[in-house]
């Protein structure tokens, strides 16, 4: 170990909230070095509902803080990223038996002026009569009510977080887990295993940030050697996603007999995504898969609502989720609160831990700004909050510029197909025109995979964003591979194996 092993700060964890951290850390002037187990966004990131939002089910459980908090984000977020995060409208029907109207307006209302809403369309009543978003719903909804919220490419967020804080001197290590970490003198003494390699490094810190979403309390016990830490309940999530069933832009947001809520969504322009579950969950949260009820009771749930049912053999796809919910208590898994929790751990003269636990995708940079406040406390004070203003890469044009961005990579590279130009600026941004470069057809794309994807984008992801397996590109740097065959995914993690030293590139 020489001095170049020394940072300020060591994350562990690659998701939504180690990157978000990792970048305000490294944009205030500190040493950083993140390490992610896996692939960034390979845990909980991933596996969201993908909304940018206040929570409207929280105002039912109190949570007031946190759905201000992440009211207020959305316009924020949506300005730093207007390629992946856009707004959204939601349809909530008016179900006779079920909450009444007065409670509905009553919680949107309160939606609607809590904070932060300047661009955002406020909500409005529908006639289910007449309105075409009754046009797919069983004839049974006289009214429905229509609010804003956003919608987010929550594994892209992850990844641009990461590459920002690469671009400012971060170290972002993938397929790279903190197997080890222990007080030694000033500072912590850390064992990375290389995951590709199955060699060890060891770095030294003068704080350690833990952000291992679900496997926090995992991190706290066989990492740290803090045996009998249990702060987190898990909580898993799913979400199938089925063949479009609406023509309209708009969600469906229903409410099922059991007071929990679903979301339809408008998904990757063809499918629709419907989700999500609540139910405790233990094990290993690297293997949380859908189960055969869980598939079923959505499928039950959203065939309330569509005149069409949503059958068994309708699903395309599917991903669950682990929530790592702090652990206030309560009873059931819905009521658990959703906000973040911070705990310092650590004596007077000792370097200290911060545990992450809870957290949504939307809060995640109010979590970084007061994870960093936590930091200046202890290693003194280096910047000010600087995130709500800086855009994230590709993301630097207006709100209302995206139809822009597309004419003009259509303008510079009229070959592309528009549904493809759309995607790659979806992606990308800004950034879009430096992966298609000087292309004048797309033979001069490379190889082609299947869907919209070319070498040239695979190489991209692999240069730039660490991409390292054909999981990374085709489900989470893109959503490929819900167009793409079994053979074409096979080919894909074929190109990707050949060329692995190349992938150490990345960084
Ligand atoms: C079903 C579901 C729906 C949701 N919907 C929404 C939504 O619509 N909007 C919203 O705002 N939020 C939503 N959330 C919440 C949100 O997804 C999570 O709060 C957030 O993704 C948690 O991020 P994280 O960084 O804490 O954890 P993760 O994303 O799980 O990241 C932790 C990372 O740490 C890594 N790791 C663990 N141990 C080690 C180690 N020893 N060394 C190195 N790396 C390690 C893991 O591999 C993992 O990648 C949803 C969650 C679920 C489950």
């Amino acid at each position: 170990m020489d001095e170049n092993d020394f940072y300020d700060i060591v994350v562990i964890g690659g998701g939504i909230n180690g990157c978000g951290i990792a970048r305000d850390a490294v944009g205030r002037g500190f040493s950083v070095l993140l390490a992610e187990k896996e692939d960034l966004a390979s845990g909980t990131s991933s596996a969201s509902t993908k909304l940018v939002h206040g929570g409207l089910r929280y105002l039912e459980h109190y949570e007031f803080r946190l759905v201000r908090e992440a009211l207020m984000e959305r316009e924020v977020l949506w300005k730093m990223a207007p390629h992946i995060i856009w707004p959204m409208r939601f349809v909530l029907p008016h179900h006779e038996g079920l909450r009444p109207a007065w409670l509905l307006r009553l919680g949107l209302f309160l939606y609607d002026h809590l904070g932060g809403r300047k661009l955002l369309p406020a909500t409005k009543v529908l006639d289910m009569k007449t309105d075409p978003a009754a046009k797919p719903l069983k004839p049974m909804f006289s009214k429905a009510f229509e609010y804003s919220d956003c919608w987010v490419n929550d594994a892209r967020l992850v990844a641009l977080n990461a590459r920002d804080a690469a671009d400012r001197g971060a170290e972002i290590k993938t397929r790279t887990e903190v197997t080890s970490a222990r007080r030694i003198g000033d500072a912590w003494t850390i064992v990375l295993r290389d995951g590709l390699s199955g060699n060890t490094h060891e770095v030294r810190a003068g704080l350690l940030i833990n952000a291992a979403g679900p496997w926090v309390d995992k991190t706290l016990q066989q990492t740290v050697g803090e045996n009998n830490a249990r702060n987190v309940r898990l909580v898993q999530g799913s979400h199938i996603v089925i063949r479009r069933k609406f023509e309209d832009p708009r969600a469906f947001f229903f409410q099922n007999k059991d007071e929990r809520i679903i979301f339809a969504i408008p998904y990757e322009d063809e499918f629709t995504l419907i989700g999500t579950t609540d139910h405790d969950f233990e094990g290993d949260p690297g293997k949380a898969a859908i189960t055969e009820a869980e598939i079923t009771y959505l499928c039950e749930a959203a065939s309330e609502y569509f005149t069409e049912p949503v059958r068994r053999d309708d699903v395309v796809w599917t991903y669950s989720g682990v929530r790592p919910l702090y652990d206030d208590g309560a009873s059931a898994a819905q009521e658990a609160t959703r906000d973040y929790v911070l705990v310092e751990d650590g004596g007077e003269n000792e370097p200290r831990l911060i545990n992450i636990f809870g957290g949504k995708i939307t809060t995640y940079r109010r979590l970084s700004e007061a994870v960093l406040e936590k930091i200046e406390r202890i290693l003194g004070r280096r910047g000010q909050s600087w995130t709500a203003d800086a855009p994230l890469p590709g993301g630097d044009f207006d709100v209302a510029g995206f139809d822009g961005q597309v004419q003009a990579l259509k303008d510079s590279h009229p070959f592309l197909e528009i549904g493809h130009v759309r995607r790659l600026v979806r992606r990308y941004g800004t950034i879009a025109g430096q992966i298609v470069g000087n292309a004048r057809s797309y033979n001069d794309l490379g190889k082609h995979f299947g869907a919209d994807l070319y070498a040239a984008e695979v190489d991209y992801l692999v240069a730039n964003e660490w991409a390292v397996s054909g999981e990374d590109v085709a489900w989470r740097r893109t959503k490929s591979g819900l167009k793409m065959t079994e053979e074409q995914l096979s080919e894909l993690s074929a190109y990707l194996d050949a060329s692995k030293p190349h992938h150490l590139k990345a960084g």
